[in-house]
């Protein structure tokens, strides 16, 4: 989850994509309405605040983080090497104003990763999935002869 997305670009979906390791075809990214930071310093607290409620079953959605105490807590778990809930306040809150929009980012490969715009090969078996050439060890002759018929690990370890 990212704290700062009020108009998400797409290279911002792609980003969280890049971290979940997944072994699907894509990864679906929710981007929520939460609580809007005051000031540009704190974004990495509210991004541990959300992770820490999420960690403890909590939904960040409906969580009202006391910003003024956020840093106190955060050095207080680093020194007790526990990471406890953020403190709330029931004060009002801003809310970031976008709309809720969500995207689902494929990812290709045996990295996971979404399309970075560099080459990849498309294996010619069952799954026709596409591949970075160095990632499947995809050889010289292939990359160089799009005709030429190659297969995945998998593809040929199932034949
Ligand atoms: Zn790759
Ligand atoms: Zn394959």
């Amino acid at each position: 989850m990212i704290a700062c997305l009020e108009s998400p670009t797409l290279k911002l979906f792609s980003m969280p994509a890049e971290c979940c390791y997944t072994r699907g075809k894509s990864v679906k990214i929710i981007n929520e309405k939460v609580q809007k930071q005051q000031g540009s310093n704190d974004c990495a607290l509210f991004a541990i605040a959300f992770t820490t409620t999420l960690c403890h079953g909590n939904n960040p959605t409906t969580t009202r983080y006391d910003q003024k105490a956020m840093r106190n807590q955060m050095v207080d778990c680093l020194e007790a090497k526990n990471m406890t809930e953020f403190p709330t306040t029931e004060k009002r809150v801003q809310l970031l104003l976008a709309p809720v929009s969500n995207k689902t980012v494929p990812v290709f490969c045996t990295c996971r990763l979404p399309d970075d715009k560099t080459k990849y090969v498309q294996c010619d078996g069952q799954c026709s999935e596409w591949y970075h050439p160095a990632c499947a060890n995809i050889p010289q002759s292939v990359i160089r002869n799009t005709n030429k018929r190659w297969m995945c690990f998998k593809c040929r370890s199932e034949k």
